[in-house]
């Protein structure tokens, strides 16, 4: 595929293009254009001279057209969900999710631009007056991972628009397509040329470029922590605004008073969830010496009956994405067996017929580890958990928070006290009590310590897209 410059399909300057793999077969399913850093100026040049229209427009006028965006969505889900799955191999289901959760957002977003307010602070002086006032920052360049394409690109996409601003998104390589079909959508939706450009090519080509541009006014970026502190350092060098969602490491507590059930189901369901490949799952777990073996035997027996197999079957997990992330998994646990732990359930790549082709890696439950091990200190991104067994709840606090993340914690207790007197304690941008759900679109999302700077979601998202001018008028 092209990229989408000014509204159009456009060859990228390099006339190369690489080639994007379907994760179950190994098989080419498509191409995506290698931009070079004449692309890059034609991109950011082009979404320039959109923005000198764009934030003129009516905020209601952006609004009906974000919605009609949302709507589109809907009509194109079964497009977008199956070139997810076959860019990314998770389970259909996942990716119908995936786009409907993604349009709801955008509907947020368009409501919540029109509440967007300045203020006049009543300083009673005759005839002075101060208006404080919010400006679209400009030209926003978007830059997403690979494991949930269109959610992270939209939490920034709709914000921006909302806001003013034009964006240029560069999508991961592993899974560019459906976000290539967003913008077509975005056009047929009817904005306007140069509002809403994809480039594609590799980070580390384009990255610098796309970062320094005397255009870009602002870096929002999901991704690794290492990939975001290159870009933060860069951004900082040229005085760019950024927005960094990086790697996680979240811990979940579970108290001796918690009920074991309710603790298991949400923690199986969110530490598997998309192989893994979520950058606030469950990573390890700390259980009260009491509840530990019961622990243990329920969440393995529920871990076991997760169906590994190809999107478009019945399976509830499909293959990690490619070889450099799964290698990341088997690297934990032969880290976590050498130091002493025991793997209760799976730990090995599967073998045979259905997965030889894919880099599939069963739900992992490691027990007994401490914190010698990657498995509760390094981002693992795979289907692994690492659990322990604590005695204090200070302990499992102080353990929580010995980990250089902050992006999300959990805890089980049935005292809503003990639980939200832990939440507190816990260092981590979100921390959710007694369930784990997916983030909700009107709070905010982001991390602390490693894992970011920055928030978006809720109106917070909308405003990192503006910046305050303060007007004094004199009549
Ligand atoms: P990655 O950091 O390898 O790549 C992310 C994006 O950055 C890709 O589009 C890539 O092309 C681009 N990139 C790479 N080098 C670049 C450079 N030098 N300059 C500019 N862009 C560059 O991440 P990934 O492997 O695609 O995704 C997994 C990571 O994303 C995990 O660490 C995960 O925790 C994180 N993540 C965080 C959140 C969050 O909200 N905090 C959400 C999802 C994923």
């Amino acid at each position: 595929m092209e990229n989408f410059i000014n509204g159009m399909w456009t060859k990228p300057r390099s006339e190369q293009y690489a080639d994007v793999f379907n994760p179950c077969t190994g098989e080419v399913i498509e191409t995506f254009a290698c931009s070079n850093i004449k692309d890059v100026n034609e991109a950011l040049h082009v979404a320039n001279l959109a923005f000198k229209n764009w934030k003129k427009t009516p905020v209601a006028q952006r609004a009906v057209l974000q919605h009609k965006a949302a709507t589109l969505m809907r009509q194109n889900a079964e497009r977008l969900a199956n070139s997810l799955a076959s860019e990314l191999g998770r389970p259909l289901a996942g990716c119908f999710t995936e786009i409907s959760r993604s349009a709801d957002l955008l509907d947020f977003y368009a409501e919540e631009g029109l509440r967007m307010k300045g203020e006049i602070p009543l300083h009673n002086l005759e005839g002075e007056k101060a208006l404080i006032v919010r400006e679209a920052i400009g030209v926003v360049v978007a830059i997403t991972p690979f494991n949930y394409p269109i959610t992270l690109l939209v939490m920034k996409l709709g914000a921006a628009l909302m806001a003013g601003c034009t964006v240029v998104a560069k999508p991961s390589e592993d899974t560019p397509i459906s976000t290539l079909i967003l913008a077509e959508i975005f056009m047929e939706a009817g904005y306007p040329p140069g509002v809403f450009n994809v480039l594609t090519g590799w980070g580390y080509e384009i990255g610098n470029a796309l970062i320094e541009h005397p255009i870009t006014a602002k870096i929002a970026f999901t991704g690794g922590t290492s990939t975001g502190k290159r870009i933060g350092a860069t951004a900082a060098m040229h005085n760019k605004r950024i927005t960094l969602e990086l790697g996680g490491q979240s811990p979940a507590i579970v108290c001796e008073d918690a009920d074991i059930t309710t603790a298991v189901t949400a923690i199986v369901r969110h530490a598997f969830a998309n192989s893994g490949q979520f950058c606030y799952r469950v990573n390890r777990v700390y259980v009260h010496k009491t509840k530990y073996q019961a622990f243990l035997a329920q969440a393995v027996a529920l871990a076991q009956k997760l169906k590994l197999g190809n999107p478009h079957s019945n399976a509830d997990m499909g293959p990690i994405v490619n070889q450099k992330i799964y290698q990341n998994s088997e690297a934990q646990v032969l880290d976590a067996l050498e130091k002493g732990a025991t793997v209760l359930t799976g730990g090995q790549r599967l073998r045979g017929e259905e997965y030889d082709k894919g880099w599939y890696f069963p739900p992992t439950i490691i027990s007994d580890t401490n914190h010698s091990m990657k498995i509760m200190t390094e981002e693992t991104f795979g289907p692994v958990v690492g659990i322990m067994p604590f005695e204090t709840n200070e302990e499992a606090i102080a353990l929580a928070n010995d980990s250089e993340y902050g992006l999300a914690a959990y805890v089980f207790s049935e005292q809503v006290g003990t639980g939200l007197r832990i939440a507190e304690s816990l260092e981590a941008g979100s921390v959710w009590i007694n369930n784990i759900s997916r983030s909700y679109h009107d709070v905010p999302f982001g991390g602390v310590k490693q894992s970011g700077i920055g928030r978006e979601k809720g109106h917070y998202g909308i405003e990192a897209y503006t910046e305050l001018k303060t007007i004094y008028l004199n009549y």
